[in-house]
């Protein structure tokens, strides 16, 4: 006879707390927990390879808060529910759900199969604090701009308590289960040995590196956020992306603190997440198509050679190039310095937006379908509610201003540790005698710039003209 089972399907939700689809699903009796690798269904979308990383991780975490029981499967998930509905008696099916597009549509499909065969499909939210379907304008269509959204959402702001942690005892281990070696997520070439000294993925992870924002750092957010130098961020991000961390239990954790203004600031963040997430919902075209369709005459210069010296950080401008390592080299990149490469790639460079957005999606642990493509299309200004075209970050003045004292600079570019600061964001200026002094040799312990700033800025402004 075949044992009766309920499934909880783990997807971009790895934690045990605040999670809505595990508690209703520890209610119904022998539980099934799975996690599904189904790149067939993501296809180009799929994980990167930084994300690969973070989820072979994660998933060892999961695995252990269920005491070695999470069950692993790799291909189409609706042929592995099939596979499983033929082998157990499956009762119920229980999700949180996702906003990509390719997971709602199949999804949907999947969720239509179990209840055409009297299985009882439920699925929850348990990664957003609002569904993108929850909030529109009066008119019944859905905001184009943060502000008013903002604005709205806040109005609905009753937070309700998370979820606690439940006890599972009856859990079921499928023998057809792979391991985690099986699904093949850590990279073959060995550049990952940056990330084990900058992360802890794992809900466990997520809550120390929340604990710690909270005590040491959101004092000083609102102001020093912009400093990638200064430790004022949260670097939740990738937690986030995973589920290892509700933004509800975050709301709940930083909402208990008193606020100074760097509370609602932080949380004004977490909002630019879940507008990400609901102009992915209402333009699911969003990681390809300009939101704005004069940008489709944009005459992008895509130079192979340009886009690579970009990936490797090599373009001569100390900042930009910084960021492009810290990202190789952490699986990260400050928000700040991700709009000032991100501009100089689109604007100075003339690369188009989604081949700057692909790099990030294999690079970045926290590399989000949604955040990733809303924020490339603002800062390449072909978004909704985006950055006008005509704001082109400078690196060096940005340079001046956010690392004023090099530490951030210095820290991923070392050939130039010696360089005075006077001319580190424009080592091109710097007399013979300095580069001698500080042993940098401009083409070749260093670069010299790749594109001249002002009239790459002034070619990059006629092009826009020719979109109008
Ligand atoms: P904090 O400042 O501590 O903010 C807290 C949380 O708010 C973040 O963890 C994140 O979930 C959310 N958040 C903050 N800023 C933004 C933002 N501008 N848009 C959306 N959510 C935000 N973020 C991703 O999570 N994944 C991506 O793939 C991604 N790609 C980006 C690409 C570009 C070109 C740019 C300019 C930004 C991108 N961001 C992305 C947004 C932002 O840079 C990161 O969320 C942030 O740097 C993460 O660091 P943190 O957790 O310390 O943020």
């Amino acid at each position: 006879m075949k044992k009766t089972i309920s499934i909880i399907w783990f997807r971009q939700d790895l934690r045990l707390s605040d999670n809505p689809a595990l508690t209703v699903s520890i209610a119904e009796g022998d539980l099934l927990p799975i996690y599904i690798l189904d790149d067939e269904s993501s296809s180009e979308h799929s994980a990167g390879g930084a994300s690969r990383w973070w989820l072979h991780h994660s998933l060892n975490a999961l695995n252990n808060s269920l005491n070695g029981k999470l069950n692993l499967y790799k291909g189409s998930a609706a042929n592995i529910f099939s596979d499983l509905c033929s082998r157990f008696h499956v009762d119920s099916v229980f999700w949180n759900r996702c906003y990509e597009p390719w997971s709602i549509a199949r999804d949907k499909q999947i969720k239509q199969n179990l209840l055409s065969q009297g299985i009882n499909a439920q699925s929850f939210n348990g990664s957003l604090l609002h569904e993108p379907w929850t909030l529109l304008k009066k008119d019944g269509s859905p905001y184009k701009v943060f502000t008013p959204y903002h604005r709205q959402a806040s109005t609905l702001d009753t937070v309700t308590p998370s979820l606690l942690t439940p006890s599972i005892s009856a859990i079921s281990h499928d023998p057809k289960s792979l391991t985690l070696e099986q699904l093949s997520l850590l990279p073959t070439i060995a550049w990952d040995g940056g990330f084990y000294d900058c992360w802890t993925p794992g809900e466990a992870g997520a809550h120390i590196a929340l604990k710690e924002f909270l005590n040491t750092s959101l004092i000083n957010y609102k102001d020093g956020r912009d400093y990638p130098s200064l430790n004022a961020v949260s670097r939740l991000s990738p937690h986030l992306h995973f589920g290892e961390i509700s933004p509800r239990e975050i709301v709940n954790a930083s909402r208990s603190l008193s606020d100074d203004g760097n509370c609602e600031h932080f949380l004004r963040e977490i909002r630019w997440r879940e507008f990400s997430y609901y102009l992915l919902f209402h333009w699911p075209d969003l990681p390809h198509k300009n939101l704005k369709s004069n940008f489709d005459n944009f005459p992008w210069e895509n130079n192979s050679i340009s886009l690579k010296l970009w990936q490797q950080g090599l373009t001569g401008y100390p900042l930009v190039d910084a960021g492009m390592r810290e990202l190789w080299q952490t699986g990260f990149m400050h928000n700040r310095v991700r709009m000032i490469t991100a501009s100089f790639l689109i604007k100075n460079l003339r690369v188009d937006w989604r081949l700057g957005a692909d790099w990030f999606w294999d690079c970045l642990v926290d590399a989000d379908l949604a955040s990733n493509s809303a924020s490339w299309q603002w800062v390449a200004g072909s978004g909704t509610d985006a950055s006008p075209y005509f704001r082109i970050f400078n690196p060096v003045t940005q340079g001046e201003k956010f690392d004023a004292d090099g530490t951030y600079t210095k820290q991923y570019l070392p050939e130039l540790k010696n360089l005075p600061n006077k001319y580190l964001f424009r080592p091109w200026e710097a007399p013979a005698e300095v580069l001698q002094t500080a042993n940098v040799k401009l083409g070749e312990t260093y670069p010299l710039p790749i594109v001249d700033i002002k009239e790459s800025r002034q070619q990059a402004l006629a092009a826009y003209e020719m979109t109008k």
